[in-house]
């Protein structure tokens, strides 16, 4: 880090740094020093981004401005009131007409290529860029390096990451749900008493969430959006999420009121209509760093021990937050450079045109991707074993399925969307973060949800017309990547099922999956 300076420095503030006070970086401005904050188009651009993701960064960083305005010398580019497509360009600009600028501070940025475009800027500028850590996370990038690099001294493939293992790390290291040095009531992990479905008679009353209406700021920016992105994915009638600091705050407080005693029960099902259930809707705030995981997770201890949720919904509601987010950013950072080119699978079709539009017949495709276009959101298992499953199955190209988790999604951000997707879901990054591919037939589907019900497919058929694609690309997967799989022993049961089928079975499979890989584009 350059640290010694002698002109003013330029802070660079951006869409996902608007961290509460005392803000990381701007509490380092000094008298002189400037502060830049950019909407740029290439960011709404670079993925055909929904129109609810460019309104809620542009947004909360007028907000975000707004109270920063009074207190440092900031200079804030609104979208259609400047000429400049990148952040660098508009850095190059600011620097031109301040020419007295000695260096650029900025914390670490959330996704590469932000990070390498400032970097070729700063250079060819002329000015050196200063990159603090981003005290947001609970686990720095050091720090995770260190932990991943100790598997392979103690003989651990350091190539095979594994998120329970870290996350049983973080809680030693946090003391969060520990007793001494025991986990709280005796166990890691509470699966076994959550993840039901809802039965055939559906979810009771569903709490629904804390929805904020948006402000005169807010409207401001939907007509921006509209008028400078017509074309973009998406819906904004239904936008309602926190912008600021204090909505964040109270989307939090609703969640742990209202929903966080049930949430690991219904953490996996999903109903037709019921977009939210009891899933918290605080990534998008706290992705923005509106809101600091550390709060986040002590909320969820607090309902525990006032006893107002058990600890099976705390437990896997601070699994969430403590393993799964701090592991997916450790992984993105790490493999950060195989993340442009990763296909461990060589998966080549091309996503079809419906993943932008949600006319499909299968109506859990359906329902997810028009959810997904109607409010910004679907939650995990949607995105993991609908979505994603059927782009892994049908062996759709990662880079085309990853940008558009990426446009679509309102908490969308390079460094947790690139592992969820191309990691998690797709298996793109073979075994270094999952032991095997997360696939399922339509069985699972039709046991988790009430989509099959509605469905002019049917989960149990194989082949043929009324066949479900889930349930047939399944076995189809299974039979086309046998010589990777079949020795992984997760894979046995999968591949023992498959085994108890005759050869004429599993060909019929295979020709009918190939009638349905070509004819992807009208399921
Ligand atoms: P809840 O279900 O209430 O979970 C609580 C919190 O835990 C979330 O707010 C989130 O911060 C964290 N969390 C849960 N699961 C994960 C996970 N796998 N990785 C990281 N954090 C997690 N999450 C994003 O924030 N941005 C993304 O771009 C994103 N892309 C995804 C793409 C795919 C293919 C998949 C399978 C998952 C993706 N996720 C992403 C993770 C997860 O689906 C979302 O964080 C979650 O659905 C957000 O809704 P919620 O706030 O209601 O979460
Ligand atoms: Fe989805 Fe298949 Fe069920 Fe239709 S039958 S809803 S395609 S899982």
């Amino acid at each position: 880090m350059h640290m010694a300076h002698r002109g003013p420095r330029l802070f660079l503030v951006l869409g996902d740094q608007l961290h509460p006070d005392p803000h990381p970086l701007l509490s380092l401005a000094q008298q002189g020093d400037y502060v830049l904050m950019v909407e740029a188009p290439e960011e709404a651009t670079h993925v055909w981004s929904h129109k609810a993701r460019i309104t809620l960064f542009f947004s909360a960083m007028r907000h975000f401005a707004e109270r920063w305005q009074t207190r440092c010398d900031l200079t804030y580019l609104r979208i259609g009131a400047h000429k400049f497509k990148t952040l660098g360009a508009a850095v190059d600009a600011f620097v031109s007409q301040h020419p007295d600028i000695d260096c650029i501070g900025m914390l670490e940025a959330g996704d590469a290529r932000v990070s390498s475009a400032l970097a070729a800027c700063g250079k060819q500028i002329g000015r050196p860029i200063d990159v603090y850590p981003d005290p947001h996370f609970l686990c720095s990038l050091e720090d995770f390096e260190h932990w991943a690099n100790r598997g392979a001294q103690q003989g651990k493939a350091a190539q095979s990451l594994r998120m329970e293992f870290f996350y049983r790390w973080m809680r030693r290291r946090t003391g969060v749900l520990m007793d001494e040095d025991q986990p709280v009531g005796g166990q890691w992990n509470f699966d076994a008493e959550n993840r039901s479905g809802f039965g055939a008679s559906g979810p009771p009353a569903v709490p629904p969430p804390q929805r904020f209406v948006p402000d005169g700021i807010t409207r401001a920016v939907m007509a921006d959006v509209e008028k400078f992105f017509p074309e973009h994915p998406g819906s904004l009638s239904d936008f309602a999420w926190p912008v600021t600091e204090q909505e964040a705050r109270l989307a939090l407080a609703d969640f742990v009121v209202h929903r966080l005693p049930a949430f690991g029960r219904w953490q996996d099902a999903m109903w037709r209509d019921e977009p939210f259930l009891w899933h918290s809707l605080i990534s998008a705030a706290m992705n923005l760093k509106l809101l600091d995981p550390r709060e986040v997770i002590s909320a969820a201890e607090d309902a525990l021990a006032r006893g107002t949720a058990p600890l099976s919904a705390v437990e896997g509601f601070i699994r969430q937050i403590l393993g799964w987010r701090e592991f997916v950013r450790g992984i993105y950072w790490r493999y950060v450079t195989a993340w442009p080119l990763t296909n461990a699978l060589s998966a080549s079709h091309p996503l079809p045109k419906w993943f932008w539009t949600g006319e499909t017949k299968a109506a859990c495709l359906n329902a997810a991707i028009s959810q997904t276009l109607q409010q910004g959101y679907a939650h995990h298992i949607q995105r993991l074993m609908v979505t994603g499953n059927f782009a892994l199955l049908a062996g759709i190209n990662p880079r085309a399925v990853a940008d558009w988790y990426l446009a679509v999604y309102v908490d969308a951000l390079a460094w947790v969307e690139e592992p969820n997707t191309l990691g998690m879901a797709l298996f793109a990054l073979g075994g270094r973060m999952t032991s095997k591919p997360y696939i399922a037939s339509g069985a699972y589907i039709k046991r988790m949800s009430n989509y099959c019900k509605q469905c002019v497919y049917r989960p149990e058929l194989r082949t043929g017309a009324q066949a479900c694609a889930f349930t047939t690309l399944y076995w189809d997967f299974l039979m086309r990547h046998d010589h990777l799989l079949r020795s992984n022993p997760r894979m046995a049961m999968a591949y023992k099922n498959l085994d108890r089928m005759d050869e004429k079975e599993r060909a019929a499979i295979r020709d009918w999956a190939q009638v349905r890989l070509t004819q992807l584009a009208s399921l």
